[in-house]
């Protein structure tokens, strides 16, 4: 349900609770199937895969669209801040480091829970089911940390770096260390060799996080997105927040996912099927004209 702090995130969750629905929902409507009723099955076949590869996208899956040499992958050595590895990842990456000619206590670091940020704890204490990092040593719950590299973070590199959130840009200073996997280029060695630590597939700041779920929706392209500097990027996505929150968008927002509710009910019912099929493609029309006339200003800005 859309309410007063509707933005980005707000959207994400929302259409997730809607997939959920018509998950539920599923084996009845299979049930259903027919050739009478095929147009209507398409139409909610494709509304609904539609809606799981932007979610996939934003959720599951996310793949940074912009190019800021991974800011997210400098850490503050004073905090100790640093990425907790899945215990499954283990062995891939010691057979990679050990690959480079490299000693894996060179690259990760075995620390005890107790001695983790409080974020941080609760994250490895509460792991994703079959993502675990808790490990037993010498008695002692411990966990492996990816290290830092000794390389200070280049000159100037703070200055142009995205949000965290709206009007917060990511705390970034001289003290902060790249993650010893990150490359000069700014990428990842382990990403390369399609290692990928969890925590590293599902962080995403606020400007890349708002700006990716429109490239996702096909507003933006990676021309747009690449080439801009972060004072633009970040005036994007927080133009983006705010028109998701606007009521004007809210509106078409529920009014479409009422009217494929609708439709969904419909055609396990078999009650109104027709016309609960025109409605809706009635309301997406509408729906993704106005989406687009209303996100036209975050286009502006980027040039796109
Ligand atoms: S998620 Fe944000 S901080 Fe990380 S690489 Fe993308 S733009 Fe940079
Ligand atoms: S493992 Fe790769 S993606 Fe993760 S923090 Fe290190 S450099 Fe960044």
């Amino acid at each position: 349900m859309a309410g007063a702090d509707y933005n980005t995130s707000r959207w994400v969750e929302d259409k997730t609770l809607l997939l959920e629905w018509a998950d539920e929902k599923w084996p009845e409507i299979l049930n259903k199937r027919s050739v009478e009723n095929d147009r209507a099955y398409h139409l909610i076949e494709n509304t609904l895969q539609v809606l799981e590869s932007l979610l996939y996208g934003t959720a599951l899956n996310p793949k940074c669209p912009l190019n800021c040499a991974s800011a997210c992958c400098f850490f503050s050595e004073k905090e100790g801040v640093k990425i907790p590895l899945e215990l499954s990842k283990l062995k891939e990456i010691s057979e990679y480091v050990k690959n480079t000619g490299g000693k894996t206590e060179d690259y990760l670091e075995l620390k005890p829970v107790a001695e983790l940020p409080l974020i941080m704890k609760s994250q490895v204490e509460n792991p994703t089911p079959g993502y675990e990092y808790v490990t037993k040593r010498h008695g002692l719950d411990m966990v492996y940390l990816l290290k830092t590299n000794p390389d200070f973070i280049a000159a100037g590199f703070t200055e142009n770096i995205p949000l965290v959130s709206p009007g917060r840009k990511m705390r970034l200073d001289e003290t902060h260390k790249a993650c010893v996997f990150l490359t000069k280029d700014g990428l990842c060695s382990l990403h390369e060799k399609g290692i990928k630590p969890i925590v590293c597939t599902t962080y995403m700041c606020f400007t890349s996080y708002a700006l990716n779920l429109l490239y996702l929706m096909g507003y933006l392209t990676d021309e747009s997105l690449k080439g801009n500097d972060f004072e633009l990027l970040n005036k994007a996505a927080v133009k983006a927040d705010e028109i998701f929150s606007l009521k004007e968008f809210q509106e078409i927002d529920v009014k479409r996912d009422d009217a494929f509710k609708d439709l969904v009910s419909a055609f396990i019912s078999g009650a109104g099927l027709d016309e609960k099929t025109v409605t809706f493609e009635k309301a997406s029309e509408k729906y993704y004209e106005k989406r687009r006339y209303l996100l036209e200003p975050v286009m502006l800005i980027l040039g796109a």
